[in-house]
């Protein structure tokens, strides 16, 4: 038999990656097994995906339950599943209709051109200024990337689309001096988080939402990342008393299994007329089953309520280790998303330090070079999370000591 080794990913992988030297084949909540066997607590969540855990019971049945009814009919037919999940989110959240695709970048896609087209349709040809902020991350695709404030990802495959401005996170001032009337949207994460894990402070969002409304241009909040519980609330607008226009979410919400949805107001939704967007896949049974189940687990207050307990302990512990060892310069972030800055002694040196977590048992995420991202399930048990906590405070004790 084949062996599948780590070699071989760099003889059949495009080597846009890097993976980690061990290679993960089994989860069940918190935790992940290597190939060896060896255990790992995984503070990762798969890059914020999966909430709930590996191999979450109730999921798991509703997955299996709907692979034996239905999983593809094209969107030359609707199904239950997409209609029950669209009301769900209807209700749960601003939004008034959904548009359901595969992933962040294609949410943000579309969120993307519904602005162009909806300012397009009610104010003129003129309208399509789009105004975005540095080291934000919206995708991959060569429009969400260009709208993407990291130049690194952007750069080097040729003319990208045109009339996109860029300014600094939580500057209303300089969004001030750009936005005019021929601005259509702006798109904001409410924390940064491939960025650096940087909240938005809450006078931004308010300023943002201003100057849309001063303007007639539209507010999209990418909620990829923060959204379906990551930060104590469902979404992390509902921390504010602001709402956008536009809402984009995946990641999370099918727990692994690859979902995104546009979410909007009834009156902006309405340029998405007949033929005007599309995909294949957005929309199957089998993302909008496993979502539904997500969503239903996810946003019950008991559940949200749980998530900020646990965030609390995460600073708490975290604060008290870095007092000891001063290798953080800021742990910042909301609910189980967390960013460790590294003190500037440090600096560069996130990947090191991830790769000894790994070493520890313990997988951690890195958001640039100077900044540890912590991204836990949701639902990490007492047990996995201090099991975990005791393997980084043993990276760090490391660390420090070889430094
Ligand atoms: C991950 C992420 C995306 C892109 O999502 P994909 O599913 O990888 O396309 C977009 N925006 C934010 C804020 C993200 O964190």
């Amino acid at each position: 038999m084949m062996q599948l080794t780590r070699d071989l990913f760099d003889k059949v992988l495009m080597q846009n990656y890097a993976p980690a030297q061990f290679i993960p084949v089994r989860g069940q909540g918190a935790r992940v097994w290597d190939q060896a066997g060896k255990e790992y607590i995984d503070f990762t969540s798969g890059i914020a995906v999966n909430a709930l855990g590996h191999c979450h019971l109730e999921v798991v049945s509703v997955l299996q339950a709907q692979s034996q009814t239905l999983w593809h009919s094209s969107n030359w037919f609707t199904n239950e599943p997409a209609l029950a999940l669209a009301s769900k989110l209807a209700d749960l959240t601003f939004a008034d209709r959904t548009f359901f695709c595969n992933s962040g970048a294609e949410a943000n896609e579309a969120a993307l051109k519904l602005a162009r087209r909806y300012a397009v349709d009610r104010f003129g040809a003129h309208k399509t200024k789009i105004i975005a902020f540095k080291q934000s991350f919206h995708g991959r695709t060569l429009f969400t990337v260009s709208v993407g404030g990291q130049p690194k990802y952007s750069d080097g495959f040729g003319p990208k689309p045109a009339d996109i401005v860029h300014v600094p996170y939580n500057d209303l001032n300089a969004v001030k001096a750009v936005i005019d009337d021929h601005t259509c949207a702006i798109i904001v994460e409410p924390i940064l988080g491939e960025g650096g894990v940087i909240p938005a402070e809450p006078h931004f969002l308010h300023g943002l939402r201003e100057v849309c409304d001063q303007y007639n241009a539209l507010l999209i909040f990418d909620e990829v990342q923060t959204g379906v519980g990551r930060t104590g609330k469902l979404y992390a607008y509902m921390h504010t008393d602001i709402e956008p226009d536009i809402l984009t979410t995946a990641k999370a919400l099918g727990n692994g299994f690859p979902i995104g949805a546009m979410l909007a107001r009834d009156h902006i939704a309405k340029s998405f007329t007949l033929g005007v967007h599309g995909t294949t896949f957005g929309g199957n049974p089998l993302a909008c089953a496993v979502a539904n189940k997500v969503l239903d687990l996810i946003s019950q207050p008991h559940f949200l309520i749980q998530v900020s307990t646990r965030s609390q302990q995460l600073f708490t512990a975290l604060e008290r280790l870095n007092q000891k060892v001063r290798l953080f310069r800021q742990i910042r972030g909301q609910g189980l998303l967390l960013g460790c800055e590294l003190d500037t002694l440090y600096h560069g040196k996130a990947a090191e330090f991830n790769a000894l977590a790994n070493q520890h048992g313990l997988m951690l995420l890195l958001a640039g070079p100077n900044v540890i991202r912590l991204a836990p399930s949701l639902n990490i048990t007492d047990d996995e999370f201090s099991q975990g906590l005791a393997r980084f405070e043993k990276t760090v004790e490391v660390f420090v000591q070889r430094a």
